[in-house]
């Protein structure tokens, strides 16, 4: 979730390094710093706050160096402050940036201690700094200390170390964070992310996990676990999409949830083809995986659960095959059943969140027919690691609440929907009813677009507001949990979602004039229940925001605010109810003045478990 960079050249990087913080500074950290060795000597920046915080103090005070490296922080150890800042440096020689966890930490810092080493933060990884200035005592070289070092740590990391005694090297490591080396003209970098290197190289290699590799100027050495030289294959960056800049738009959230006409149309294209799916949608031999699946097992996090929540209710309502759903840092810390011939289906926007990759290491090692991913990452763990991938082709999303991605794995999860279901009877006309109520899907989101000036307006209404409970029945049901994160998630309002008939089962004890309850309630066979169910609040003085049909008779009155929503069939009504519940978030977050991008304590992609 943090962001690494580093380089080795002959140029002075600091400033190849700050700016390749700023592109993943989206994922939302809380600090940043740089650290570069010249003419022998590490000099290191380090700030509190935004990597401009970082910038301005470098335009002040420049540091000239060509190898360097650079982080930017979400604490997970430690306050967020300049002294637990990284790159954390041993006794002036050794400086490390590291993302993840080290689970062992307080053991390391307690051995260390006892050698001799002071510490100066609260963070696990000092240890790691510490641990490698102690190895060299007796290693030949930088790349042996951190071999020896990283078979010592437990958790999860990505690090990059230098010495300010050996200028031409950096040595990195991989087990459970991302890491990717750039490759230059007689330069070389590292990051966590490609796009952080998109300014200096188009050429990379991905590291795997338990990698540890050598990078000077003109070379890369990579060793595999096991210490034993290894290639990684180089590639030339697909990625088309830079993480640009906010056009015309307030917030790149804004700007993403405008972008999903064009993000579905993206990932609906050369997909469709005589009102089927094509199986080629999920990767190389995918129609021989698919073809004997009697059980979905979906696993994801956040948003992409709830996306996976709603696929559910179509795998086994049209396809024809049971479907359980659950969190992935439940599953991977539980025994559960395996059904026979059982598809393992992932979903991230990254590819790189760690407890849905473990989770997918389990599945693997549990005998599962076959894994597939929805991600939105080309060349992630996620990605590289499953039998199938269903790229999304949703762009870069940098607002760290989800948008687009989400309306985009729904689209995913409904053609995976068809091309499981064909194989257990769906009828060429279900078929070709869903794959036509997904090529309208663009045009249908446009026109709920049209409602922003409606839900602005709505929005002033939840402003003084504490808490909201959203309600669904039905495939709307993670709607409305996803429309209760999303408000959450931007605008701290603590919002709950409840299937509407758990409503006597509970929450209706907290219904009065200051818990607005949101209704999703689109035109199908459960609607007669939840206008039930709207008669329940309504008999409790609740204020009621009903997002409804417009053909669905429902009428605005004291209290009761109707929004009309555009008439949609019933295999698109999830992802386009999503539309007018993100904009109802996104507007409250604006009137409150929160950051609407990278709201407090959150991180775009989590990395860590
Ligand atoms: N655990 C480390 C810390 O708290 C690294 C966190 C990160 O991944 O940014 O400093």
């Amino acid at each position: 979730m943090c962001g690494i960079v580093g380089a080795v050249a002959q140029r002075d990087v600091a400033e190849i390094l700050v700016e390749g913080l700023r592109r993943l500074e989206y994922r939302g950290y809380d600090s940043a710093g740089v650290a570069v060795i010249h003419n022998g000597m590490l000099s290191r920046t380090r700030r509190l706050g935004k990597v401009q915080e970082l910038s301005s103090a470098l335009d002040e005070t420049p540091l000239a160096g060509g190898t360097g490296i650079a982080h930017t922080r979400w604490a997970t150890h430690g306050e967020p402050s300049e002294r637990n800042a990284h790159p954390h440096v041993s006794e002036g020689d050794i400086a490390v940036v590291h993302n993840g966890i080290i689970e062992n930490h307080s053991k390391l810092r307690e051995k260390l201690k006892g050698l001799g080493y002071v510490f100066a933060s609260d963070t696990d990884t000092e240890v790691i700094c510490h641990l490698v200035h102690h190895q060299l005592k007796t290693a030949d070289n930088l790349l042996a200390a951190v071999q020896a070092t990283v078979k010592q740590l437990e958790g999860a990391y990505g690090t990059v170390v230098i010495d300010r005694r050996d200028s031409e090297r950096m040595v990195v490591a991989r087990s459970g964070s991302p890491l990717v080396i750039g490759f230059g003209l007689g330069e070389n970098f590292v990051a966590s992310d490609q796009l952080a290197l998109l300014p200096v190289t188009r050429s990379f290699a991905f590291l795997e996990e338990g990698d540890v590799a050598e990078v000077t100027r003109r070379e890369v050495n990579i060793f595999d676990v096991n210490g034993n030289p290894v290639k990684r294959e180089v590639k030339e960056s697909e990625v088309t999409h830079d993480a640009g800049d906010k056009g015309e738009y307030r917030h790149y959230m804004l700007k993403e949830i405008y972008e999903q006409p064009t993000a579905i149309a993206h990932t609906l294209e050369g997909r469709i083809a005589g009102g089927k799916v094509l199986d080629s949608a999920f990767g190389e031999n995918a129609a021989e995986f698919l073809k004997d699946i009697k059980h979905v097992q979906i696993i994801a996090c956040g948003t992409s659960y709830h996306a996976g929540m709603a696929a559910r209710y179509w795998l086994e309502d049209w396809a024809g095959v049971s479907c359980n759903v659950e969190i992935a840092s439940e599953f991977r810390y539980r025994k559960s059943h395996l059904f026979p011939n059982s598809l393992l289906v992932t979903i991230s926007q990254s590819g790189e969140t760690a407890d849905t990759l473990a989770a997918l290491r389990l599945a693997k090692d549990m005998g599962y027919k076959a894994t597939l991913t929805i991600c939105n990452s080309a060349g992630s763990s996620l990605v590289r690691e499953s039998d199938m991938a269903y790229m999304m082709k949703a762009g870069a999303e940098i607002g760290v609440a989800s948008t687009k991605a989400f309306t985009v794995q729904l689209a995913g999860l409904l053609m995976l929907t068809t091309a499981i279901g064909r194989h257990n009877g769906m009828s060429d006309e279900m078929e070709a009813a869903i794959t036509q109520s997904l090529q309208s899907m663009p045009a249908k989101v446009e026109q709920a677009l049209g409602l922003d000036d409606a839900i602005a307006e709505l929005a002033e209404d939840f402003a003084d507001k504490h808490h909201a409970l959203f309600l669904g029945r039905g495939d709307q049901y993670p709607i409305a949990m996803e429309g209760a994160l999303k408000l959450k998630e931007i605008s701290y309002i603590h919002a709950e979602a409840y299937a509407s008939g758990e409503l006597k089962h509970g929450p209706l004890a907290l219904i009065d004039a200051d818990m607005p309850v949101i209704v999703v309630a689109p035109n199908n066979e459960l609607l007669e229940k939840l206008k039930s169910n709207v008669e329940e609040v309504r008999a409790r003085g609740g204020l009621m925001y009903v997002f409804a049909d417009k053909d669905a008779e429902f009428e605005s009155d004291d209290t009761m605010k109707v929004i009309p929503i555009p008439h949609c069939d019933e295999f698109m009504a999830p992802l386009i109810y999503t539309i007018p519940l993100q904009l109802l978030s996104y507007h409250v977050a604006l009137i409150k003045g929160t950051d609407v991008d990278q709201p407090r304590n959150l991180a775009k992609s989590v990395t860590v478990e």
